[in-house]
């Protein structure tokens, strides 16, 4: 079972101490790798013996881990904690399938309780450092690290998702944060990587430059755009996968900016023998 499955199942079966000890672990998360009962119990307001007893499900539920001098919060206990606080905002009222497993995340299909679908994408920077961290001990402390980025990383790309929306840049629309996890529009199409026909290759093309144009107008630079974050659902296109997007005012804004157009302009060259002069492009989007 991935962390999330695991969090999706224990969120039905867990009861409201255990997501007071949950919370309190999280909340401690930014001071602590670990964290003793005591230290549990005076956080979450509780007896010391209901603390140990709820932890101990916790454990039991595979959302903590116990090493020598108390308990770690893991990853399936992030991912529970951020279901849990969707649920209870009635953001959504659960989970579908997997709809893309990134580099740096998974995503899945979400039911509002309207049953609408929406997507989840929980934050998975450093996956490849904290897979073994139950086995390994070592790792306790680069999972800290990992899950404090990530939590950074979800308001960063919610953050930007709220300006480039507002701005009428074509982005997922953002419905809530939830530490490492963002709710947003869920888009029925797919990566350009992957689409095999386009109408108009240079239409398509000249709607991403569009939206990089009205993005770098909020002061926001993708940083990351390729085939793989721009989603094309049969007549628009959508940018996707902000949270490493940057000002205009960062000392490398314009080397990414170039390499972001292009990205793109070398896609459609392979893939669409379309020519488009890179310094066309970059007027453009700075016009
Ligand atoms: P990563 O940093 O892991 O690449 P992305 O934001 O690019 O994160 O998301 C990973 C994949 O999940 C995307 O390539 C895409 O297939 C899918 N995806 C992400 N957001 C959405 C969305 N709002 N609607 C539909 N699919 C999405
Ligand atoms: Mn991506």
């Amino acid at each position: 079972m991935s962390s999330a499955e695991v969090a999706a199942k224990a969120v039905k079966s867990i009861e409201h101490e255990e997501f007071k000890i949950l919370t309190a672990l999280t909340e401690l998360l930014r001071n602590y790798e670990s964290v003793t009962i005591t230290q549990l119990a005076t956080k979450a307001r509780m007896h010391v013996d209901k603390a140990a007893f709820s932890i101990n499900k916790l454990n039991q539920m595979g959302l903590v881990v116990k090493r020598t001098r108390g308990y770690s919060l893991i990853m399936a206990g992030l991912d529970a904690l951020a279901l849990k606080i969707l649920v209870d905002r009635n953001i959504i009222i659960g989970m579908g399938s997997s709809i893309g497993v990134g580099k740096e995340s998974d995503v899945f299909d979400a039911f509002t309780p309207a049953q609408k679908i929406l997507a989840i994408k929980f934050f998975r920077i450093g996956r490849t450092s904290f897979r073994d961290v139950k086995r390994k001990r070592s790792f306790s402390s680069q999972l800290h690290h990992w899950l404090l980025v990530n939590i950074s990383a979800a308001k960063r790309e919610f953050n930007a998702l709220n300006i480039l929306h507002k701005s009428g840049v074509m982005v997922p629309t953002p419905y809530a944060l939830a530490k490492h996890a963002i709710v947003m529009e869920r888009i029925q199409g797919s990566r350009l990587i992957h689409c095999d026909e386009l109408k108009d290759p240079r239409h398509t093309l000249e709607s991403v430059l569009d939206n990089v144009r009205l993005a770098l107008k909020v002061d926001l630079i993708s940083a990351d755009l390729s085939e793989y974050n721009v989603l094309y659902d049969g007549s628009d296109v959508w940018i996707i996968d902000w949270p490493q997007s940057i000002s205009v005012k960062h000392p490398n804004a314009d080397a990414l900016l170039k390499r972001d157009i292009q990205n793109m302009l070398k896609f459609f060259k392979r893939k669409y023998g379309l020519k488009y002069e890179l310094t066309d492009a970059l007027n453009y989007v700075k016009g």
